[in-house]
């Protein structure tokens, strides 16, 4: 099915927000936030979360926040918060002047702990993180209360006062809120608010050295803001009762959070804390690498928003997680590009071939169409000329059975020019490899069509040899070798399956002229091959192209499969 032919997306969070319009909860408003912790590139899974939170304020003519939940300094760089913009930008969501950073609210926050902790609901606690992790318990034992659980209002008040001023060095003492030791959900065992950290922040610099755990700082982040609907992936769900607890113990605004399934997708990772491994261990060429499910990597890669975007439509949100195949989003780039891209002939394993009854001195251009989906987009001038490059795999010198290209005596169709017929074979005397084949052709097909209806099985693309521009391709194969890496026998780490082919590159491909000036970032279809993007690596003469995808759909295969 087109997706713009589509209705809008149903699914159980939209519902959720029409039936509080509907009872005219929160004064009938839907603000939504997208909060990504600057500590990473986005990816692919993020996207569809950028998606959903932006794509239903759109709906509900309602607004989203961007907001960077900085609060751990020793992760965060500005670099991330940069690059995070640039890609919510670039899949074309927009937050207005609502720009936000949880260190915005670090006044307010402490002012907020100073309160709990007057009213008996948070305590200094002088054990050690160890410690604290031991006296936590296990999701089968209860936890045991720290000795410091019961220290007096006005002591309590004190430390967290000196804590902030820097009277004690990292680690030695954390807030706490005195929530429940005995508690099912660990989450509830008095988690750690505040902890000492003696680090520069990207934002507040040297202000503060204390810092506010995560948990602590989103909901009321969310509260200050006034999010009603405030959706989370899946993990979350178990941190809801402690979100409750602050918001209800500060008698402050509270959101409704929504809990949905994040993200999976087949044959690579989607978790910062393992593709910053893979950019920093070198396993990638750096965060934009085409390999890698970051924005910023697609869209090297060539992929569009649109694509994108529709990818995200097309995998829904739900309740339950589950493995979205690598080859929908492959899917969802061809459906883009299919209509968009102009096609191209581009020759990445050139074999050289001599039309030998060509006029040596003669030359000329014949029309090729842009884009038979698209008559729209006209047509081109191609040269032809006595030597051209075909495909190395176009030719056999012993054809097996369903082998219907060019072979020895075999004539073949070049595209929008002529039929040709192999007559000789050439080889390098000392090793045997084919260096050139020799054909002749027929003035009579110009334009590819013979006037006596003579058949041939194939049609070859093809560039003329002088008038070509020499590039540099680079094939992506998929990241990792197994769908899953956390199925991984033994618990082998997902670095094990790291596919050592994920990359090939071929530096003495055959373009059209044509292509000469063409743009960092255009996309074409290259006749036969895929479709590829042109590289920021690109040097004046000297085009680098990465290979988007193939032409093959894997997805309607499996689509079938499924039905
Ligand atoms: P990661 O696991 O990659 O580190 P994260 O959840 O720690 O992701 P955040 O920066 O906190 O990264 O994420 C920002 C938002 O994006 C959160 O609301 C989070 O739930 C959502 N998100 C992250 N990963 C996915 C995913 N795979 N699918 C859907 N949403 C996601
Ligand atoms: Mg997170």
């Amino acid at each position: 099915m087109n997706m713009e032919e589509k209705e809008k997306p149903v699914d159980f969070i939209r519902e959720i927000i029409r039936e509080d319009l509907k009872n005219k909860k929160y004064d009938s408003r839907v603000h939504t936030r997208f909060p990504p912790e600057p500590n990473g590139y986005l990816h692919i899974g993020h996207a569809k979360s950028i998606c959903l939170n932006f794509g239903i304020a759109e709906e509900f003519k309602g607004l989203c926040n961007l907001r960077f939940d900085d609060t751990n300094p020793t992760k965060e760089e500005v670099e991330y918060v940069e690059a995070i913009k640039k890609d919510v930008k670039w899949l074309g969501f927009d937050w207005q002047d609502r720009e936000y950073y949880a260190s915005d609210y670090f006044e307010k926050l402490y002012e907020y702990a100073v309160e709990l902790i007057k009213k008996g609901k948070a305590y200094v606690c002088d054990l050690t993180a160890d410690e604290i992790r031991e006296y936590r318990g296990t999701l089968t034992a209860p936890g045991k209360d720290s000795p410091y659980r019961n220290r007096p209002v006005e002591e309590n008040l004190d430390l967290f006062e000196r804590m902030r001023k820097g009277e004690f060095s990292d680690g030695l003492r954390t807030l706490r809120a005195k929530i429940d030791m005995k508690s099912g959900n660990i989450n509830m065992r008095d988690p750690v608010m505040y902890r000492i950290l003696h680090a520069g922040h990207h934002m507040t610099g040297n202000k503060w050295c204390i810092y506010p755990i995560y948990d602590y700082a989103h909901c009321i982040s969310d509260s200050i803001e006034g999010i009603t609907h405030s959706i989370c992936t899946l993990e979350f769900e178990d941190h809801r009762p402690l979100y409750d607890w602050f918001l209800d113990k500060l008698g402050v605004y509270h959101p409704r959070q929504i809990e949905f399934a994040r993200l999976n997708l087949s044959h690579t990772v989607l978790s910062k804390r393992k593709l910053i491994q893979l950019v920093q261990e070198g396993h990638v060429k750096g965060w934009d690498d085409p390999r890698m499910p970051t924005i910023s990597g697609l869209r090297r890669r060539g992929y569009t928003p649109k694509a994108i975007r529709n990818f995200c439509e097309r995998i829904g949100i739900a309740k339950r997680e589950n493995m979205v195949d690598m080859s929908l989003l492959e899917y969802c780039i061809r459906e883009d590009l299919n209509k968009k891209a102009p096609r191209v002939m581009a020759v990445l394993r050139p074999l050289r071939v001599v039309i030998i009854n060509y006029p040596e001195d003669q030359a000329e251009e014949l029309e090729a169409i842009n884009n038979p989906e698209d008559p729209l987009m006209g047509t081109r001038k191609v040269p032809f000329s006595r030597v051209l490059y075909v495909e190395k795999d176009d030719f056999r010198e012993n054809p097996p059975k369903d082998f219907f290209r060019l072979a020895p005596g075999r004539e073949v169709r070049l595209r929008y020019a002529y039929y040709i017929t192999c007559v000789d074979v050439i080889k390098d005397r000392t090793t045997g490899e084919i260096t050139e084949l020799h054909c002749t052709y027929d003035p009579a097909t110009r334009g590819g069509d013979s006037p006596d209806r003579r058949k041939v099985k194939a049609t070859l693309h093809w560039v003329s040899a002088p008038n070509s521009i020499e590039a540099e391709i680079r094939l992506y194969d998929h990241l990792l070798t197994v769908p899953d890496p956390s199925e991984g026998k033994e618990g082998k780490d997902f670095k094990a399956y790291i596919n050592p082919k994920s990359l090939e590159t071929l530096t003495s491909c055959h373009v059209e002229p044509g292509l000469r000036h063409a743009a960092v970032g255009n996309r074409y279809q290259f006749e036969r091959q895929g479709y590829f993007c042109v590289d920021s690596d690109s040097i004046e003469g000297k085009p680098v192209f990465n290979r988007t995808a193939t032409l093959k759909d894997t997805w309607a295969k499996i689509e079938k499969k499924l039905i």
